[in-house]
């Protein structure tokens, strides 16, 4: 685009959150705005803590901000023109950072959090968060990439240090759980003899509190194995309708009030973790009765589609909005910071069904509207051999 006097406009200057378009009307540009708005982006890359690089179409670095410089102990002379992937001793060449750099220009594609565990020289070993973008500068045939780079080894650190402390604790609090549990049940045979009505009353509370800090104590060790690779399937052949209506039953025995209706299409043998998958299909189960009112039903559907079956539990509560569909598959993630006393949770719970789904090779998605409710979907590959006899 081109001003009043036939000068060319920059694209980064039509945007709409650019300072100088917010005052005045961009036909009205003059190559004085220009330079100005180039100082004031010149002055927020040089003060960004992270490092910033620029990279043309061949990889090769345009211009980096004084971050990077300050971060790699590089000297401008030996970095500009050089392909990143030679610089300092090829430290950043890695295949999979080479494959997703080469597709950002061509595909105008985007990659967050790309991480890189790396022995640097100078720095010693670090971990990189890298996030990469293609900027386009109009009136010019050169395309460049944007990459941003962010030191994350303290924050990885931290985050070990937190899991590692998290797993020790829930494995030394198991033995006495477990002895505790005992002393319960010996207590209550005792006081089921002579008949104390009121302890059998408060030995049943107190066996219910112990049962939900052990369920807690699974959670973030399930959690723990999820962040730390350390997942484990006991992969078995079963029909996956029996287990979603084992569950389904038992839910409808806990919560009578509830309308939990099941509708499955077929018989489907899968190989997969039976237990696993029955806590991807409770977990689902727990949110809906959670998140949405007691006079509205909640429906379990399994299908089969190809080689898939999938699995998709119904609402009609709060549902979620389209911005944080994504993120509450996160660790700790939750929607609402302040819930009310029966919606307390972790934010574990869709982490962990996630990473499940994940191990086996499904996926999951969400159909969702505010104040409509939400259907949680998830696939499991059936087993090659099981597609073709999957209704046997
Ligand atoms: P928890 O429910 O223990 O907080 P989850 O990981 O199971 O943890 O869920 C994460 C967040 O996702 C919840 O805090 C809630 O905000 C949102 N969420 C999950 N399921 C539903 C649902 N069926 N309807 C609305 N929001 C939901």
């Amino acid at each position: 685009m081109k001003n009043k006097m036939g000068q060319t406009i920059p694209a980064a200057v039509l945007e709409d959150n650019n300072p100088i378009k917010l005052l005045k009307d961009i036909n009205d540009l003059t190559v004085e705005d220009v330079v100005v708005i180039y100082a004031y982006a010149e002055a927020i890359v040089e003060t960004v803590r992270e490092p910033i690089v620029i990279l043309n179409e061949k990889l090769r670095i345009k211009t980096a901000n004084k971050a990077f410089f300050d971060m790699f102990k590089v000297e401008k002379k030996e970095t500009y023109d050089k392909s990143i992937f030679k610089l300092g001793n090829g430290q950043w060449d890695i295949p999979s950072l080479k494959r997703l750099l080469l597709k950002v220009l061509p595909e105008n594609s985007v990659f967050n959090d790309f991480e890189v565990t790396h022995n640097f020289e100078d720095i010693g070993k670090r971990t990189m968060l890298l996030n990469a973008r293609r900027i386009i500068l109009e009136g010019h045939k050169t395309e460049l990439i944007l990459l941003a780079i962010e030191d994350a080894t303290d924050k990885k650190e931290v985050e070990k240090k937190k899991d590692d402390f998290i797993e020790i604790a829930s494995h030394e609090l198991k033995t006495p759980l477990t002895s505790i549990k005992l002393i319960i049940d010996i207590l209550q045979a005792q006081y089921q003899k002579t008949k104390e009505k009121k302890s059998i009353y408060l030995l049943g509370r107190l066996d219910k509190q112990v049962d939900r800090v052990n369920q807690l104590m699974g959670l973030f060790h399930n959690a723990y194995s999820a962040q730390t690779g350390k997942l484990s399937l006991q992969k078995e052949d079963f029909f996956i309708e029996d287990i979603i209506e084992e569950i389904v039953e038992t839910f409808k025995y806990a919560s009578a009030e509830r309308t939990i209706n099941s509708d499955n299409e077929t018989k489907t043998k899968i190989y997969a973790d039976k237990e696993r998958v029955g806590q991807v299909i409770t977990n689902l189960l727990t949110n809906a009765i959670k998140y949405s009112p007691h006079d509205k039903p909640i429906n379990v559907k399994s299908k089969k589609t190809g080689v898939n079956i999938v699995i998709s539990v119904q609402d009609f509560g709060i549902g979620i909005a389209k911005d944080q569909q994504k993120k509450i598959f996160e660790r700790f993630y939750r929607t609402n910071k302040k819930p009310s006393k029966q919606n307390r949770g972790l934010g574990l719970g869709l982490y962990i069904a996630d990473e499940i789904v994940k191990a086996h090779e499904g996926k999951f998605w969400i159909e969702s509207k505010i104040r409509n409710g939400s259907t949680f979907f998830f696939s499991l590959p059936i087993h090659l051999e099981h597609v073709t006899k999957a209704s046997d």
